[in-house]
């Protein structure tokens, strides 16, 4: 066995988590579910990005004889947990597509060995015949969904290939199954036990509240111009830690980086550019980075100070996993969002972009038919949604045929390959052999590829050879990105390189199919729904409430009493915000005489209707409305009463007490001084 510890005891958790990750406690929560976990549990764990999930399941893993399987969405995400793990001497592999065959061989050996307490895999991975063999034949003891909002279609980061971890474990008789998410709206969690159907698990949501955060939102109307004026006016302050700007489009990104303070970081940039970026983001004492969402997860600085939203986010889902990379150190961050009501549209576009009309789904089904009725010889269709969309009748976007695409994929109705990424033809069209003498030496990189390509294909060369980069950068010893720039600088000149269809080749499930099966009901409630997220985040923008209350009432954990005390809305209801708006010392003066009058009797609800003088059913029941302190603040709002409730109850003018199981407002010693 791993340890020397069988008995697991309170203190011998604290051991392992100091002798094997170097921490001296736990995080909030973390104990419990570990402890839950060990005991055999299976748990949907729903807790904020940053709040240490992976040690949930790392730890207990430790504990078991046998291997735990987790599956991770994101390679780079699974490479750095696994050098983690084994920097701290727990035996820990990964297998993905970089990974060469042999250590995917060796790491398989060592798992079934017992020799391997973790194994990562891409979900993708489960369904290669070499890997599903393994497991079906040495089932791990235990596995770990990680990212498992991944499963579900409500969740923003949907992934078909999560959809077979279910069936998969079940096939192979896994009854252990855990799952982690950070955003799991009830929608998300019900569909992870829907499609897992793990005995009994038990959902475990604990953690959204985060006092040192402070969340703001700041109205700009006006476009571009006076949110760049903005965040340069920010920028100015400088804060000793990192600064995230999220943009909701490449081109915003662009638009920000122009700034000389600030640097881009987004998909559509090169591997060696957003390389760069991470390392500026992860070594820079204060570094400023504009990014899409595609930045973040498995990003791991811990003092970032400031994430500002550029533009409004499509969930709040997605606004709190963002903003939740800000004070992961625990000290105090801001999280800005900017908010122009305009921002709502660029939205809605990508809202009307993934959910096409059914109408325009059933043209380009109808469209793949007549193409592949033209040409009955084929199998497949290599065709990209830029050029469908030349031969679909209405005025769809480029976007639209793709989503149309994954909607018909989803059906059922047709079948996408996967992406031949860097496949193509090679000839060699100069003498091999000659060649091979002169780069003997591989002092070059180009010499290296020369060399080894020649060693390994010899004269098979000369004729067309189908070969993926991948494939020759193995064999060369370079690295993707490097083989591929050899090639280039090549290709003409010592050799032939042609790049084959690089999108998604297309099939028919059945050719005698007239219509697909699609469902026009499911396709309106999957749009409402990403609309009703969209309400949502405005809807927040727009709040006077605490804003963090929102936010984690939004992730199920509520409480009515709790708010922040640090976001916009709470600060403007300190006593001297209060004054500042408007409000005069002689209401603040009402308010607490009221609260002195009946010292500790009734809520802060009722004290607000009573002093706004509100005559709901409630108050005319128990003759609330004959009281002296009636309608002493009838001339406000019942909100604004509320607030200075509020406040006064921030700044310890007022005190909570407990009456009769009820919570209750008095007047505090402070507030008596304020009075007298
Ligand atoms: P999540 O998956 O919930 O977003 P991670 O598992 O990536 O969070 O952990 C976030 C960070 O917290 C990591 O840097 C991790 O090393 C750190 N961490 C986890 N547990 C502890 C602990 N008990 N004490 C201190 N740091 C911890
Ligand atoms: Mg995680």
């Amino acid at each position: 066995m791993f340890f020397e510890i069988t008995a697991m005891t309170s203190d011998s958790l604290e051991l392992l988590l100091a002798k094997y990750f170097g921490f001296d406690s736990f995080l909030d929560h973390q104990k419990e579910v570990i402890k839950r976990i060990a005991d055999g549990e299976n748990l949907c764990v729903v807790m904020p990005t940053g709040a240490g999930k992976s040690l949930c399941y790392q730890l207990p893993a430790l504990l078991n004889d046998s291997y735990t399987l987790v599956i991770s969405p994101l390679i780079a995400l699974m490479a750095d947990q696994v050098q983690a793990l084994q920097k701290r001497n727990i035996p820990a592999a990964y297998i993905n597509s970089t990974v060469p065959f042999a250590a995917q061989l060796d790491a398989v050996r060592r798992a079934a060995a017992g020799e391997l307490k973790l194994l990562y895999v891409a979900p993708e991975r489960l369904q290669t015949d070499f890997f599903h063999d393994f497991v079906l034949r040495t089932p791990p003891q235990l596995l770990v969904v990680d990212e498992a909002h991944c499963i579900s279609e409500w969740g923003h980061d949907f992934r078909p290939s999560y959809r077979r971890i279910g069936s998969f474990a079940r096939e192979a008789g896994i009854s252990r199954i855990c799952a982690f998410t950070a955003t799991a709206t009830p929608e998300v969690c019900a569909d992870i036990k829907v499609q897992l159907q793990p005995p009994g698990m038990q959902l475990v949501a604990a953690g959204f509240r985060r006092p040192n955060l402070s969340f703001k939102v700041q109205s700009c109307q006006g476009g571009k111009d006076v949110k760049l004026a903005i965040i340069r006016k920010l920028l100015k302050t400088p804060v000793a830690g990192a600064t995230i700007i999220y943009a909701a489009t490449r081109q915003a990104v662009d638009e920000l980086s122009a700034l000389p303070e600030i640097r881009g970081y987004h998909a559509g940039m090169s591997n060696e550019e957003r390389t760069s970026a991470q390392e500026y983001f992860m070594n820079h004492p204060s570094p400023v980075l504009a990014a899409t969402n595609a930045f973040g997860m498995g990003i791991d600085r811990p003092d970032v100070r400031r994430v500002i939203h550029y533009q409004l986010p499509g969930s709040l889902e997605a606004y709190y996993q963002e903003a939740g990379r800000a004070g992961r150190d625990g000290e105090s961050a801001e999280c800005l969002l900017l908010f122009s009501y305009a921002d709502r549209y660029i939205q809605n576009f990508l809202i009307d972009m993934n959910n096409p009309p059914p109408s325009l789904i059933r043209s380009v089904y109808r469209t793949l038919r007549g193409l592949f009725h033209l040409a009955p010889e084929k199998q497949v269709l290599e065709i990209s949604s830029a050029e469908l969309q030349k031969q679909v009748s209405g005025s769809a976007s480029d976007g639209q045929i793709s989503a149309a695409l994954g909607i018909l994929e989803k059906s059922g109705a047709i079948i996408r390959h996967s992406r031949q990424v860097g496949s193509g033809t090679l000839r060699f069209t100069a003498d091999t052999v000659r060649l091979r003498v002169l780069h003997q030496e591989e002092k070059t990189q180009r010499s290296r590829f020369i060399h080894r390509m020649i060693g390994y294909f010899g004269e098979k060369l000369h004729s067309s050879l189908a070969i993926t980069i991948d494939s020759m950068a193995e064999i060369a010893g370079l690295s993707p990105e490097q083989t591929r720039r050899v090639i280039n600088a090549l290709n003409g000149d010592i050799l032939s390189w042609e790049n084959s269809f690089s999108g998604r080749a297309i099939e028919l499930a059945d050719p005698e199919q007239i219509e697909p099966p699609i469902d026009d009901r499911e396709l309106e409630l999957r749009r409402n729904y990403e609309q009703s997220r969209l309400d949502a985040v405005v809807e927040y923008a727009s709040s006077h409430d605490c804003r963090q209350k929102k936010l984690i009432a939004y992730f199920g954990e509520e409480e009515d009493s709790w708010h922040c005390g640090s976001c916009d809305n709470c600060a403007e209801h300190t006593p001297g915000a209060l004054l500042a708006s408007g409000i005069s010392d002689a209401d603040i003066r009402i308010v607490l005489r009221a609260a002195e009058l009946f010292n500790g009797r009734i809520g802060a609800g009722k004290m607000a209707q009573i002093l706004a003088g509100s005559r709901s059913a409630g108050i005319v029941a128990a003759n609330w409305h004959r009281h002296t302190c009636f309608g002493a603040l009838r001339k406000l709002k019942l909100a604004k009463v509320e607030q200075i409730i509020r406040a006064l109850l921030d700044s310890g003018d007022l005190e909570r007490v407990e009456r009769g199981g009820y919570p209750c407002i008095r007047l505090s010693a402070r507030g008596e001084a304020r009075l007298y």
